[in-house]
């Protein structure tokens, strides 16, 4: 049997024909970059996410950089962050001409660890500018904590959320429990439509959504190299547009994400009983993810996504020789991530080779992504479990 890590020919297929039409309306529309399609998805992300304000971007990593810029973040500023994450997060801080300011991660969900984040803040300086959280594999960070710091120290906090659309974090208001979603707890919050993520595109975009009206009018600004009015630059910003066609395929796709999302949850439940059966998990040869938020009913685990399993992460010794073992029996997998920000070559000679994060460092050798995605079967997942099982037999 073959399981690929993510099939999107199969969430396709019932969607074709919609999305067929709605790209050829916006072809014949002449209209091809921001305009209607944008703005409705906009609008819709908006109120899905119940934020005031949303801007579709070119990219995830765009969603960071023009986020980072409308906050005022520039040369020999550092911003708080995790090593444990794709290379953008990083990336988007150094292009600005910032530099990334490391804090280990939470063994248990990979997130920035608010301990961690309490000490660093306790010795910086005022040199820290932002706190960048990332939502990592589809489960929101401690939001509670890192607001509570952040508003101690008068800091903005971003949120990497590229991997965690529509993620949700019970948050304690008045001794109620309210659940809140990615991207809407902090100043803003950055998006991806990359193909790979639960709510993807044809290509690349992104979208920032926040609550304030004049950051969002900023980075409405910054969207459009800065110009406002039209040819007129008080500020630098780029072209970080979102185009009409991707934005077209959006909202074909945006109404499905909560059942897509509900079947991510369902598999990765499954996935949580065949492992506890195999035995796997009480030899110690395999650690499941820990939904850290599951609602305090199995009802409200079920229908509220305070996980939306953009991967579902193991960890296994030997990881390198399970994933080889694996692709040999054409199941898919992917390490995220292999290499902790820290030790990336561009950063060499900037002082973070001598730096250690050990959670992060271990993570990165021990941690093995399996196929999650909506359409999966449950025979395939009885299979991924089954040949991990033979490994270690
Ligand atoms: C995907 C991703 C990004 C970047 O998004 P792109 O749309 O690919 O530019 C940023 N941060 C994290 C954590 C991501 O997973």
């Amino acid at each position: 049997m073959k399981v690929p890590l993510l099939d999107l020919k199969v969430q396709l297929a019932p969607l074709r024909d919609e999305i067929m039409d709605r790209v050829t309306d916006v072809i014949d529309s002449c209209r091809y970059i921001l305009g209607p399609e944008v703005q409705e998805l906009e609008k819709d992300v908006a109120a899905y996410c119940g934020v005031g304000h949303s801007i579709g971007l070119s990219s995830g990593t765009d969603a960071l950089i023009a986020a980072l810029m409308a906050i005022g973040i520039g040369p020999g500023d550092l911003v708080l962050t995790t090593p444990y994450t794709f290379f953008a997060t990083m990336g988007s801080v150094l292009r600005l001409g910032a530099r990334p300011l490391f804090a280990d991660i939470d063994p248990v969900t990979y997130n920035i660890d608010p301990d961690s984040v309490s000490a660093l803040l306790e010795e910086d300086e005022g040199k820290v500018k932002a706190i960048l959280p990332v939502h990592l594999y589809g489960q929101c960070a401690d939001m509670a904590r890192i607001l509570e710091l952040a508003k101690r120290y008068d800091l903005p906090v971003i949120e990497d959320a590229a991997q965690a659309i529509g993620a949700s974090y019970p948050m304690v208001k008045d001794n109620k429990r309210i659940w809140l979603k990615a991207g809407a707890m902090g100043t803003a919050g950055c998006f991806s439509f990359f193909p790979s993520k639960n709510l993807g595109c044809m290509g690349d975009g992104g979208m920032v959504v926040c609550n304030d009206g004049r950051l969002a009018e900023s980075l409405k600004i910054i969207r459009v190299h800065g110009g406002y009015p039209k040819y007129h630059h008080s500020v630098i910003g780029g072209n970080f547009r979102l185009d009409a066609i991707q934005a077209a395929i959006l909202n074909v796709k945006l109404s499905h994400l909560p059942e897509w999302h509900r079947a991510r949850r369902r598999n990765a439940a499954l996935y949580d009983m065949l492992f506890e059966e195999s035995g796997l998990v009480d030899g110690g040869r395999v650690r499941t993810p820990v939904a850290k938020y599951g609602g305090e009913s199995e009802k409200e685990s079920f229908e509220v996504d305070h996980h939306i399993y953009n991967q579902y992460v193991i960890r296994v010794p030997q990881r390198d020789k399970v994933k080889d073992f694996l692709q040999d029996q054409d199941i898919g997998t992917e390490i995220y991530y292999p290499i902790p920000l820290h030790k990336q070559k561009c950063l060499a000679g900037m002082g973070y080779s001598e730096l250690s994060f050990p959670e992060s460092e271990k993570a990165s050798e021990e941690t093995l992504a399996l196929p999650i995605y909506p359409e999966l079967t449950d025979e395939m997942q009885r299979y991924v479990v089954e040949r991990i099982a033979a490994f270690f037999s």
